[in-house]
């Protein structure tokens, strides 16, 4: 005789969820900007079985291998443009000074980045756009580095000129680092010294170049919801090979350092969106998982869909030590991405 006290507890289905798999990790076909507001307006009690499906789309069609890479900055602070969230704008009253590293303690940097086995360097600069000094220095620095090791180089050096593109593709750049940061509808809230089809027009003429699109943002600054499924849904259109996912980690002296970090449950829903939003693509974790996620966050991220992670110190703020995050990586059978090893 069957037991009455035994209930079957059927999982509450969610619409979305079940739309997703046949689409997104059957099909490879990422969703849309109205089914990405559905994944993220799910409830917390459907992060887990979202977070699943997130990184089962990320295994299937990226595989295990975690891109790890390493940046340093070569001209930090004092940059003309006032991007709200950012410490390194000379328009506010942050602490970040301005400062130039030489060229062998970048040489140095990119050393002790590919001792941690990181397959990518990626050189920074507090920037509108590259001055002739800046990309002279750029230009002996990678020639320096490429005669002490092996590792692929990626700039950021902000908005570029068309000559600028070709000369740093012909310096063999492999990919350039330029971030929309937010939906074009909220980024005149965020940015107002340049607009975010200025942005939009660098990240194509890097495409023509040849050079690798590394385009992502930072959630939290304010934005709406559908604001976040906006701006997956304009990088999906701009397709690009990385998107770096970063959370607002509020600067003081920015005009955003009052704003409150994001709540982990809506950073975990927003990682997993934007994999279903962009299933090929790398999905790198970036600054303020930390403050937002604790040490739990790099863990959960990875078995959320993100398959990157950069190592060490962020611009101006400290990540979690190397070591944790390549540990982390060995527990969850994870290998480093070879270099030249393409996805
Ligand atoms: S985000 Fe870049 S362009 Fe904007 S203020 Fe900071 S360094 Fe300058």
């Amino acid at each position: 005789m069957a037991d009455s006290r035994a209930v079957t507890v059927s999982p509450i289905r969610h619409p979305i969820l079940d739309a997703a798999r046949p689409q997104v990790l059957d099909a490879g076909e990422g969703l849309a900007q109205e089914q990405v507001l559905e994944v993220l307006a799910l409830p917390d009690d459907a992060l887990d079985a979202l977070l699943a499906l997130a990184h089962e789309v990320r295994m299937r069609w990226c595989g295990p291998a975690v891109e790890v890479e390493g940046i340093v900055s070569l001209k930090t602070g004092g940059c003309p443009e006032d991007c709200h969230f950012c410490a390194q704008s000379g328009l506010f009253d942050s602490p970040v000074r301005s400062a130039w590293l030489d060229i062998p303690a970048l040489v140095e940097a990119a050393k002790q980045t590919a001792k941690t086995g990181a397959t990518e360097f990626c050189i920074v600069a507090a920037v509108r756009g590259p001055s002739p000094r800046l990309m002279a220095e750029v230009a002996a620095g990678i020639a320096a580095i490429r005669d002490e090791l092996d590792i692929n180089i990626a700039c950021s050096l902000g908005m570029l000129t068309p000559s600028q593109v070709d000369e740093l593709a012909a310096m063999g750049v492999h990919r350039y680092n330029h971030n929309l940061e937010t939906a074009r509808s909220h980024f005149p809230h965020v940015v107002t010294t340049h607009t975010w089809e200025e942005r939009w027009e660098t990240l194509q003429l890097v495409r023509a170049a040849g050079m690798e699109v590394c385009c992502g943002g930072i959630v939290g600054m304010g934005e709406s919801v559908a604001q976040r499924a906006e701006f997956a849904a304009q990088l999906a259109e701009l397709a690009p090979d990385e998107v770096p996912l970063n959370f607002l980690n509020p600067r003081p002296g920015t005009p955003f350092g009052g704003l409150e970090p994001m709540p982990a449950a809506d950073a975990l829903r927003t990682v997993a969106a934007f994999r279903l939003a962009l299933p090929r693509t790398i999905l790198r974790f970036a600054g303020g998982r930390e403050i937002t996620l604790g040490d739990l966050g790099a863990r959960q991220g990875l078995l959320g869909g993100v398959n990157a992670v950069i190592v060490g110190n962020y611009l101006t703020t400290l990540g979690r030590p190397a070591e944790a995050d390549l540990d982390l990586l060995g527990e969850l059978q994870m290998p480093i991405k070879a270099l030249n090893a393409t996805l």
